[in-house]
Order: C-alpha cells, then sequence, then structure tokens
C-alpha cells in the first residue's frame, strides 16, 4: 500500500516537507510518490490544500 498524487495536485510543495522518509518528489507537471518509500502514514494528506494525496 501507498499514498498515490492525484492530477489535482497544483505543486504547492506543502507535502514534501511533511513526509517522514522523504518519499515525496516534484515531478514533471505534480508532486510523486515514491511508493516503495511511503509508509501510508497520510501526513501528506493532512496537509494538501486539494486532497491530491489519495491512498490506494
Ligand atoms: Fe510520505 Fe506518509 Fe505521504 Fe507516504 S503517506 S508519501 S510516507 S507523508
Ligand atoms: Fe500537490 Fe497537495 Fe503536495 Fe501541494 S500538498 S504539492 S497540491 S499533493
Amino acid at each position: 500500500m501507498a499514498y498515490k498524487i492525484s492530477d489535482d495536485c497544483i505543486s504547492c510543495g506543502a507535502c514534501e516537507a511533511e513526509c517522514p522518509v522523504e518519499a515525496i518528489s516534484q515531478g514533471d507537471d505534480k508532486y510523486v510518490i515514491n511508493a516503495d518509500a511511503c509508509l501510508d502514514c497520510g501526513a501528506c494528506a493532512g496537509v494538501c490544500p486539494v486532497e491530491a494525496p489519495q491512498a490506494e
């Protein structure tokens, strides 16, 4: 299980600093989560203004 960032992402960057394992990075048109590193903690979803990080 891992969180995934949807196309709703506005690339604000708020989630990147919240991730305890640095699994989030800026992609070409949105931020992306490294599924292999994600712990499923939900911290990114808690700070996102547009609810882009979704549990799969
Ligand atoms: Fe990082 Fe937690 Fe979001 Fe996974 S769910 S990307 S571990 S903040
Ligand atoms: Fe995208 Fe939400 Fe992360 Fe901002 S907090 S970069 S909108 S996923």
